[in-house]
């Protein structure tokens, strides 16, 4: 195949060489990780270890961690009505949720419908306090959601402060952390969540598993998702994906320490891209640019562009890029996190959306911003918006 550039990294990113490594020392194991034999042993160790990994990477301890299979699976299993703390153990009444939540948590858990409650964001995709603050007097023992870096945007909520007027109302905090964990900083503590959801195919691991991390021991989840075996402290049955795990722990560790230093590069990559990009087509929007935002996303929208056909084109160009706006059977719909933000359906029907990882590159850039300019001219003459 001829050389390519991925800019897809929100999707998902490619598998680190370190995670590789683990899959492969992991399926040369024969054991069960439940099994007391040496062989088994040697199992539990590798996901124990990872247990460690993963931990780290969000400053918690490893027996506050559990492993899932998706970071889809980890929100389900956070989101229910019947978790409780030490002090608290009566139902959570409500389920307060940003508008710009990943469909696995929009979707609400085990809530039923009517006890979701949608929270506001404001023109640059960031959670509104003020409408928090509104959503959480009209519950008694909410539980609420918000993201800690939205996958389209990019742009990173401001936890710390929702988690202080979450824990004043006497809330707790479930934070979405797929898409921050390994590019901005992540530590439970100084988020002030009392749960996080990861997911390893976003940091260089594997797809097809997740893990849901808890601050404190005193919040427990009395209903798992999966019963059976006992496995994951009884939360989480099923023979443990011990090859998925391992490697899980093996990106989380690389991306503990290489993250900081691959945030910069991309930044400035990112920064360099959209740079570019507006000096080709001045008209440009560039959405949540003026809040925080993860160091590799852009999502840019410019008009009559169109998404699947702007996809397309870049694909034929050697580029993937993603449509910002959800497409399901075939169809793409606009943008929940767009129209959350204000923005009319055509502008943001048309948004594309660049993710940089850490093999990004300057080349990657200039064949990018080459294909955009092919792209911006038709455009110009009408030609892209068809
Ligand atoms: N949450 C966010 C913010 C995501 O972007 C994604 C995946 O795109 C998920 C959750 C789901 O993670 P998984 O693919 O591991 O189920």
């Amino acid at each position: 195949m001829a050389e390519r550039s991925y800019f897809d990294w929100n999707a998902t990113a490619p598998l680190r060489p370190e995670a590789a490594e683990a899959v492969r020392a992991a399926l040369a194991l024969a054991g069960n990780p439940s099994s007391v034999h040496a062989e088994g042993r040697a199992a539990r160790r590798l996901v124990e270890d990872a247990r460690e990994q993963v931990a780290a990477l969000v400053g918690a301890r490893p027996g506050d961690v559990v492993f899932t299979s998706s970071g889809t699976e980890a929100n389900m299993l956070a989101l229910t009505p019947a978790i409780q703390t030490a002090a608290e153990r009566r139902p959570r009444d409500k389920l307060l949720i940003s508008a710009i939540e990943h469909v696995s948590v929009r979707t609400g858990g085990r809530f039923v419908p009517d006890a979701v409650v949608d929270v506001a964001v404001d023109g640059d995709g960031r959670v509104d306090l003020e409408a928090l603050t509104q959503a959480l007097a009209a519950a008694s023992r909410p539980l609420v959601s918000i993201m800690l870096a939205n996958n389209e945007t990019g742009v990173v909520q401001p936890i710390a402060a929702a988690a202080a007027i979450v824990h004043a109302a006497g809330g707790l905090l479930h934070v979405d952390a797929v898409q921050g964990a390994g590019r901005i900083a992540c530590d439970i503590d100084a988020l002030g969540a009392d749960l996080l959801t990861l997911s390893a195919h976003k940091i260089g691991g594997p797809k097809g598993v997740g893990a849901l991390v808890r601050a404190r021991e005193d919040i427990h989840f009395p209903e798992p998702l999966i019963r059976g075996g006992g496995q994951e402290r009884g939360l989480r049955a099923g023979t443990e994906n011990v090859a998925g795990i391992a490697a899980f722990g093996a990106a989380a560790a690389v991306a503990r320490h290489q993250g900081p230093a691959e945030a910069g590069r991309m930044r400035a990559l990112r920064d360099a891209l959209e740079a570019g990009l507006k000096g080709i087509a001045p008209g440009l929007t560039i959405f949540g640019a003026a809040a925080e935002r993860l160091p590799n996303t852009t999502l840019f929208g410019a008009p009559g562009l169109k998404a699947e056909t702007a996809v397309i084109a870049f694909d034929l160009e050697g580029i993937a890029v993603s449509s910002g706006a959800a497409c399901s059977s075939g169809k793409v719909q606009p943008s929940h996190v767009l129209a959350a933000m204000g923005f009319s359906a055509p502008l943001s029907r048309g948004a594309v959306r660049v993710s940089l990882g850490w093999t990004s590159s300057e080349t990657d850039v200039e064949r990018f911003l080459n294909a955009w300019t092919k792209l911006a001219t038709a455009l110009s003459k009408g030609q892209a918006a068809a």
